[in-house]
């Protein structure tokens, strides 16, 4: 462990950054990371790369970096190890679970599958390498709708977000008449933006439009989006979503880090959130990275490294590669 926790912000930045070039590592943030673990290297900060759980991975592979220092959940980190099988990836804690990963397992799918034997499975990337080994089809909350649309099957299973399912089995069903059988996991911060906050928001900001993750439940997004403009997507079509807009107030509905984001991209704009923090995500911290950093090279890196099995990592990218056919 660390010997000296009190160590100012900047100095910390700078060691983070210095280490980081002497070991060959790449830093990687997600958009519900803390705001000062947000921000670039150019910036000030000590992010090479900030986005979303795939695209993260995507960019970390196409770089020469030994090291990859996930700074997200540890379904995002393993993610980026099945697309990095020859890189060593790292997360700052291992502890960082998620809600919806943990409420659905290989095992599970398997009964499913046998409960409706040649019904196509969509696993949402938020799940860990061995369910998504048992899947035949990942998918991102951007590429959800076209991954669906695509696959030729009167029943689809969606796995595991119940809300985020039946906000997409709504459309899925007007466009196509196809049905999803879906499984009740839930994402513990997206279900708390319930409807009756969406109303009450929605008579305390009138002029403003909603920002709405797939992961909220159906009634907070058919209460707010029937009374008010705004947008249901991921977390891309959310920040695409203000740039195009001509409102300049937004309430968000998605984990409150997202909103550090926004303002930061779109300072004239005002983003009105309840503010609800994912926990697991708040595990994580620059002295926690920093940590990481030091011990590479020199001690085992048991306590951070990703390390899935030769035969996981193939099993789990089949389902993946599948998806980035539509990415
Ligand atoms: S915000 Fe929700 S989906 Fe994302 S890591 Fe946290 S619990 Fe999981």
């Amino acid at each position: 462990m660390i010997q000296e926790p009190i160590i100012s912000g900047k100095e910390l930045i700078l060691r983070i950054n210095k280490l980081k070039k002497e070991k060959n590592a790449v830093i990687l943030s997600h958009y519900y990371m803390s705001p000062d673990l947000q921000l670039k290297e150019t910036a000030g900060g000590i992010a090479d790369f900030v986005g979303d759980s795939l695209g993260l991975s995507v960019e970390a592979a196409k770089t020469t970096a030994d090291h990859i220092i996930f700074c997200g959940v540890y379904f995002m980190a393993e993610t980026a190890k099945i697309l990095s099988p020859d890189k060593h990836v790292y997360i700052p804690d291992k502890e960082a679970g998620c809600s919806l990963a943990s409420s659905i397992t290989a095992a599970d799918v398997n009964a499913l599958k046998a409960k409706y034997p040649d019904t196509p499975v969509v696993a949402y990337i938020n799940t860990y390498a061995e369910t998504k080994a048992a899947c035949d089809v990942c998918c991102t909350s951007r590429n959800a709708l076209a991954i669906i649309r695509s696959i030729d099957s009167p029943e689809i299973i969606f796995v595991p977000d119940l809300y985020m399912g039946q906000n997409l089995a709504k459309q899925v069903k007007e466009e196509t008449g196809k049905d999803l059988i879906l499984w009740n996991g839930k994402c513990e911060v997206h279900e708390q933006f319930t409807s009756d906050m969406a109303k009450g928001l929605r008579m305390q900001y009138p002029n403003s439009e909603f920002l709405l993750h797939w992961e909220v439940p159906d009634t907070t997004v058919s209460d707010s989006l029937t009374n008010a403009g705004g947008v249901l997507g991921s977390t891309n079509d959310i920040i695409r979503y203000v740039g195009e807009s001509s409102c300049t107030s937004f309430i968000l509905a998605s984990e409150c880090d997202l909103g550090s984001t926004l303002k930061t991209m779109y300072q004239e704009k005002e983003f009105i959130t309840p503010c609800i923090k994912c926990p697991h995500m708040k595990k994580i911290s620059m002295l926690k990275t920093l940590e990481i950093l030091e011990h590479i090279g020199v001690d085992k890196m048991d306590n951070f490294e990703v390390n899935l099995s030769t035969e996981l990592i193939h099993k789990a990218y089949q389902p993946i590669k599948k998806m980035m056919e539509f990415t």
